[in-house]
């Protein structure tokens, strides 16, 4: 079933990078919810609501959906700079940067201006959940809702169950999810959850290769996609998901689990701190132009 669940209408989203922008565009057309698109200032609010007017018109262009829908999909969209604006959300969706601090004084602030039946639910990759909702005076109404990159296209969402969070909130989570036309799976609150827990050590593992001089980005990516039928080989995945996102991911989990397969290599630091980030600055692995 897609369309609307009836106790959520309005969906509030923080943060309006890559996540947030893909999650403002599926809420407002396959969930026909009212989407608040919120960032800390109108130029990042602008990008994010650029980004989904971009992607409308690649469909427009391509005739997957006619003009009128388009317009239709952004009217939904309302931008934001103000957090106070999310006490019309009866869902919020935190998708702010992969820092664990920053998210529980965002979750601290939702908690204050939010409706006491709302749901505070966060895309983190890989953060505890629970850290958030001890933030917050209804940890029994948060959980995760991680969606997966690029938002449009991908068809699975991941939910977080904390040991606190309601089996209320986890089936309006789910019934959610399934509005937007996407399965879910849940998993337990710990670092990485499932889906990071599995992909990263598979990505962190081909620079590794790539730093060792083993094999070419190429001949890496060639052999992912050839052999095992993946959409896009796991360099120019890290580039597409971001090369600051994966290596905060990297270091978070690193610190929990003590694991090197997951410490990050020296070459991702060193992108990382080049401001090569991968296709959102035009650079990483592979080069993007201006993009
Ligand atoms: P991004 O850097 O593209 O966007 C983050 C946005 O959050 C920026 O626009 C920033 O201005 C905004 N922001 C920061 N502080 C804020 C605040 N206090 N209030 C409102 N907005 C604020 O990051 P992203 O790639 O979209 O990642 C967002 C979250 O989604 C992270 O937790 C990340 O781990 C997770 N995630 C990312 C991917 C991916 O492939 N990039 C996939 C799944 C989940």
């Amino acid at each position: 079933m897609k369309g609307q669940t009836t106790a959520i209408k309005t969906v509030g989203i923080v943060g309006a990078g890559t996540m947030g922008s893909g999650i403002a565009q599926v809420c407002a057309d396959a969930g026909g919810y009212g989407v608040l698109l919120n960032d800390v200032s109108e130029e990042f609010v602008d990008r994010g609501y650029n980004a989904v007017t971009s992607n409308l018109d690649r469909l427009v262009s391509k005739e997957k959906i006619i003009p009128d829908r388009k317009n239709e999909i952004l009217g939904r969209i309302s931008k934001s700079t103000r957090l106070q604006d999310m006490e019309a959300a009866d869902l919020v969706i935190e998708a702010a940067y992969e820092d664990l601090k920053l998210k529980k004084e965002i979750f601290a602030s939702l908690d204050k201006v939010c409706s006491r039946d709302a749901i505070l639910a966060s895309n983190s990759s890989s953060l505890s959940i629970l850290d958030m909702a001890m933030a917050t005076q209804r940890p029994d109404r948060v959980c995760g809702v991680h969606f997966m990159n690029p938002v449009p296209l991908m068809k699975g969402v991941e939910l977080v169950k904390t040991i606190l969070t309601s089996q209320e909130t986890l089936d309006q989570a789910a019934a959610f999810a399934q509005s937007l036309g996407k399965a879910s799976w849940v998993a337990k609150d710990a670092p990485g959850f499932l889906s990071t827990r599995l992909l990263m050590p598979f990505l962190l593992d081909s620079m590794k290769l790539l730093e060792s001089g083993f094999a070419s980005k190429e001949d890496i990516d060639a052999c992912v996609t050839l052999s095992f039928n993946h959409p896009m080989g796991p360099l120019t995945l890290s580039d597409l998901i971001g090369l600051d996102v994966i290596y905060n991911i990297a270091e978070a989990m690193y610190r929990d689990y003590k694991d090197p397969k997951l410490a990050a290599p020296i070459l991702l630091q060193k992108m990382v701190a080049a401001g090569q980030l991968g296709r959102k600055t035009g650079k990483g692995f592979y080069d993007y132009g201006n993009a």
